[in-house]
């Protein structure tokens, strides 16, 4: 079996930046399934997107959890203050490296304030008996081969996977996420997530996953954190997911990458610009 598992840290951030015949990645097979031509802008032509206010905050809880998790990794359970402090050094780091995303300090103050708030509920509602994590942001590549029939799309699917439990029953799979609503998420909105690190996690490891969670990290006035549970993946989820990798791997072929205008549309960064001018 090839494969490949990263879990030393740093190893998310070092991920290769291929092109889109090196690998295919969940957020490379979801922006393409929602929008083909975004996709084309995004990943073939290198069309960059700025980081939006909302993303930043997003980038940055998963930071403040990645340095939880990895010192959970090594025994060590770091105080919320503790998490706090470091988030504040991360926080300057992105500032300086990527630039402000906030249209003044105000915006900013009270977006790092959002940011320390849903990383400490985080935290407060986590069960003191929480294993350690088997890994942590860690870079999976596997080849992408049909379960079902075998077949070798002759391409690799590379995944992050923020963190791995391990259980008796099976690893646990989690994925952090930042909501701006409670509601409960439809299990199909995230499906190509799912089965992608379902896929990744059993190639890697030889193992079955006996669930897939999403813990969401919700930016109420005063921060929640829902936990969303999904069964092991299933044949019948497998096949879908390779019936679209299979279409998604012809479009590239094929040079074919057709807008596909929907609700998507609101909050694209390319509507009134690339898109306009595209003429099929
Ligand atoms: S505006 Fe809509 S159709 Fe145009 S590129 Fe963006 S998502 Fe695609």
């Amino acid at each position: 079996m090839t494969c490949e598992l990263q879990t030393q840290p740093g190893a998310a951030g070092a991920a290769r930046q291929g092109s889109v015949w090196d690998y295919v990645s969940p957020s490379r097979l979801s922006l393409w399934a929602k929008c083909p031509l975004a996709w084309r802008l995004r990943y073939l032509d290198g069309v960059e997107s700025p980081t939006t206010p909302s993303l930043f905050v997003g980038k940055l809880c998963h930071a403040g959890l990645e340095v939880f998790y990895r010192h959970r990794q090594r025994g060590v359970t770091l105080a919320a203050e503790d998490v706090r402090e470091r988030l504040d050094t991360i926080w300057n780091e992105a500032i300086d490296q990527e630039g402000q995303p906030f249209a003044n300090t105000e915006e900013a103050a009270k977006a790092k304030g959002l940011t320390q708030n849903l990383v400490r509920a985080y935290l407060d509602q986590l069960p003191a008996d929480e294993p350690g994590p088997l890994a942590v942001e860690a870079v999976f590549e596997a080849p992408l081969v049909d379960p079902a029939t075998g077949e070798d799309l002759g391409i690799p699917l590379l995944g992050i996977v923020d963190v791995v439990f391990d259980a008796a029953e099976g690893p646990v799979v989690v994925d952090f996420k930042t909501a701006a609503s409670a509601a409960e998420p439809a299990e199909v909105v995230h499906e190509i997530q799912l089965g992608s690190y379902a896929y990744l996690l059993r190639r890697s490891l030889g193992r079955t996953e006996s669930e897939v969670q999403i813990r969401s990290l919700v930016k109420t006035r005063q921060p929640r954190v829902l936990v969303h549970r999904y069964a092991a993946r299933t044949e019948a989820h497998f096949a879908r997911l390779f019936a679209l990798l299979r279409e998604y791997v012809d479009a590239l072929d094929a040079r074919r990458f057709n807008y596909r205008p929907g609700w998507t549309c609101a909050s694209c960064d390319f509507r009134e610009t690339h898109c306009r001018q595209w003429s099929g």
